[in-house]
């Protein structure tokens, strides 16, 4: 039986989502008018700037030699971005990395290029920066415009760069191929801050955008890699949520996600197909907590996990 849920629709042409790209850029502006942005302190030298709801949260490292941002929020965002980072330092900020290739972690980025801001992340966040963006919405994948080209990332790597300044050492490096394929985690052990991009949310089921290469067998071995470098004391800011969290969220969050894994890939030697894998809700216990986001809830979670595991082609009729 087929489910049009999970059918790919494989009829937009590139033009018209393009158009309907355009068009939602437009609609940007007004989506953000009255959004505030919050500064609020992590720990040591790092504190993090959030809006309404979490979602791209921004790092601000800060001391006597100038500022280093993780992320850069949505493009309208911008001049809120900058006013939030003055209320905790007037310093120059220097040093800006992405964590991964998603508008709400990019967006900013064409204008702190603009203010001499130097852009460092993967070699991978670049190369997609090169063509029209695609985020893991709407089955087929949503779509936005190329970003310009001020907005690149001037400076990449492949596995880590540390940066020595502000008496601290700042590393950053890449995450396995978890939510996309150039995962950035970012680590400031004299502050004892970690800032996990998207692969570690407090919002939803783990996003793992197969249209930029992410993976669950990549998010398992990123956060198993957090865990291990988090200790007791260390604060962790979230790609998504408001809040500030410890080492004991990342280990449930992970807990739920190899329970889900394991879940999954029973159905799967039972032979199930995913429309009787859906219905058996092995996400049950833990919609509550983490299938309450719209845009990604179990129905978006559990799919991509059937996939991974080989139950069958991904949003293919069966
Ligand atoms: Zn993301």
């Amino acid at each position: 039986m087929t489910n049009p849920r999970y059918v790919a629709i494989g009829t937009c042409v590139a033009a018209c989502v393009m158009v309907a790209a355009a068009a939602g850029q437009q609609n940007a502006a007004l989506q953000f008018e009255g959004v505030a942005l919050t500064t609020v302190p992590v720990a040591g030298n790092v504190h993090m700037v959030t809006r309404p709801g979490g979602g791209g949260n921004v790092g601000v490292f800060t001391g006597p030699e100038g500022v280093l941002l993780v992320d850069s929020l949505f493009a309208p965002l911008a001049d809120r971005l900058l006013a939030a980072v003055r209320e905790v330092s007037d310093g120059e900020i220097r040093f800006l990395i992405n964590t991964h290739v998603h508008i709400d972690h990019i967006g900013g980025n064409e204008a702190l290029a603009g203010q001499d801001v130097l852009i460092f992340a993967h070699h991978n966040v670049r190369r997609r920066t090169l063509e029209p963006l695609r985020f893991p919405r709407f089955r087929t994948g949503g779509f936005a415009p190329q970003p310009a080209a001020a907005a690149r990332p001037v400076i990449t790597y492949h596995d880590e760069v540390s940066f020595h300044f502000n008496g601290e050492e700042v590393r950053a490096f890449f995450a396995p191929a978890a939510h996309t394929d150039g995962d950035t985690f970012v680590y400031f052990p004299d502050s004892d801050v970690l800032h996990l991009g998207d692969v570690f949310r407090t919002t939803s089921y783990p996003i793992i955008d197969v249209y930029n290469g992410g993976s669950l067998a990549g998010t398992i071995d990123a956060l198993e890699r957090a865990i291990d470098i988090a200790g007791p004391g260390t604060q962790v800011i979230p790609g998504h949520g408001v809040a500030v969290v410890g080492r004991d969220a990342m280990v449930e969050f992970l807990a739920m996600t190899l329970d889900v894994r394991d879940r999954v890939r029973t159905m799967i030697a039972e032979g199930k197909t995913l429309d009787e894998v859906m219905a058996a809700r092995p996400t049950a216990s833990y919609d509550a907590t983490w299938g309450q986001e719209a845009s990604w809830t179990a129905n978006d979670f559990v799919p991509v996990v059937f996939h991974e595991l080989g139950g069958a082609s991904l949003y293919e009729a069966r």
